[in-house]
């Protein structure tokens, strides 16, 4: 690797500050390289390291390793791979699928891989992992022994890269279904064709701490395929597992089935229709959960997503029985956990209830948050219980 980039002081400083970013404006030499790996050194001659390049991209440079003599060969990739897996020893006993690489969380930039039992789920979400894609999906399956490896590679952000949106199969074969446990529930993921790589695993601990709190009647709202829903009914009287999608409560009524519950009921609605309807009825529930998707897809959307989060609070708040608990959560990332707090806040001083702010929760250890990297976080949630 003969490669190199000159970056100003402002960009060096990122990295020196635990960012792995560079962006185009702060790359004072570009190489002349296609997208892949180059060496990095400051204005002043000072190298800083290995980075993956994007010749297209606004984000040029994500830092891969600052050791500037480090090789970015199959078994750095190993090394690298063997280390995020390490941090998900403890999961493997609760679950069989979790996330195995969070992307930058966890030194890996733009590459998403989800274990599902025996089968990987990965993304590559830049050029330069791309170009990169079969030492990884080697290292990937030696270091898991997984069967199969499916690309879902069919999101937009590889636009801003240059990349074609596709769904790819590279190793051997991967099933149009895989039966998830997680935490005593089983459940179907559908790896080619469900949202994200299949399932929503970030809130694995999130559904078992809910399924724990759950009593009486319980409503799970954007239920997706009852995820929630099937802890909650494992402890709580009756649930509903609400979507506005009658294909995600076709799988939500089979896995409900699957675990044997009887005490789930699918209803295919609009939330905010639903929310506000039994608000005006004067419906009470003990225990409701609020996972709906980004509302906020970027920054222009925020007030509107705003006052999409605190309509559907304000609601939920108003339905909870005294005593009752709501778990409610925000997978936006422009939606930080500031705003998101303060938005509960102003719903509950409109909610007219008493509300106890229980637990700030966020991502589980297979989705690493790095403090210095808030592109790595984008799930947090609270528990509240209502004082009457
Ligand atoms: N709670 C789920 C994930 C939810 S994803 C889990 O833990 O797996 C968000 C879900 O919200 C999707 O299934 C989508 O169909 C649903 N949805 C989106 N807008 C909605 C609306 N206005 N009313 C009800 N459901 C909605």
């Amino acid at each position: 690797m003969t490669e190199s980039a000159t970056v100003t002081q402002r960009g060096a400083q990122r990295w020196a500050r635990g960012h792995p970013w560079i962006f185009k404006s702060d790359v004072r030499k570009r190489p002349s390289a296609p997208a892949g790996t180059v060496r990095v050194r400051d204005d002043r001659g000072r190298w800083l390291g290995v980075a993956l390049w994007s010749p297209s991209s606004e984000i040029s440079l994500r830092l891969l390793d600052p050791d500037p003599d480090a090789t970015i060969d199959p078994r750095w990739w190993r090394q690298r791979l063997e280390q995020a897996i390490g941090l998900r020893r403890d999961l493997v006993t609760v679950a069989n699928a979790y996330r195995l690489v969070h992307a930058e969380g966890d030194g890996l930039p733009a590459l998403i891989c989800d274990r599902y039992d025996r089968w990987l789920v990965v993304q590559l979400l830049s050029a330069a992992v791309e170009s990169f894609r079969e030492p990884i999906v080697e290292a990937l399956v030696q270091v898991t022994g997984a069967e199969g490896v499916l690309a879902r590679n069919d999101v937009p952000l590889r636009t801003r890269e240059g990349l074609a949106r596709e769904t790819v199969l590279l190793y051997g074969d991967v099933p149009r279904e895989v039966i998830v446990t997680e935490h005593g529930v089983r459940y179907a993921a559908a790896p080619w064709t469900g949202q994200k790589t299949g399932a929503f695993l970030d809130q694995r601990e999130n559904r078992v701490l809910m399924g724990s709190l759950a009593t009486g009647k319980a409503l799970d709202c954007f239920s997706y395929h009852g995820s929630f829903a099937l802890h909650l009914a494992r402890q709580a009287q009756s649930v509903i597992a609400l979507d506005s999608s009658a294909d995600a409560l076709v799988r939500a009524r089979e896995n409900a089935t699957l675990n044997s519950l009887a005490n789930v009921e699918c209803i295919e609605a609009n939330a905010f229709d639903y929310l506000r309807e039994k608000d005006r009825e004067g419906e009470r529930f003990d225990t409701i959960v609020l996972d709906p998707p980004a509302f906020a897809k970027n920054r222009d959307s925020l007030d509107a997503a705003l006052r999409g989060y605190h309509e559907i609070n304000l609601r939920a708040m108003r339905l909870l029985a005294p005593g009752g608990m709501l778990y409610t959560a925000s997978c936006s990332f422009h939606m930080t956990r500031p705003l998101f707090l303060e938005m509960v806040e102003h719903a509950a001083q409109d909610s007219g209830r008493r509300l106890l702010l229980r637990q700030v929760l966020g991502q589980p250890i297979d989705h690493p948050e790095v403090v210095t990297i808030p592109e790595t976080g984008y799930l947090k949630g609270v528990v509240l219980q209502a004082a009457y």
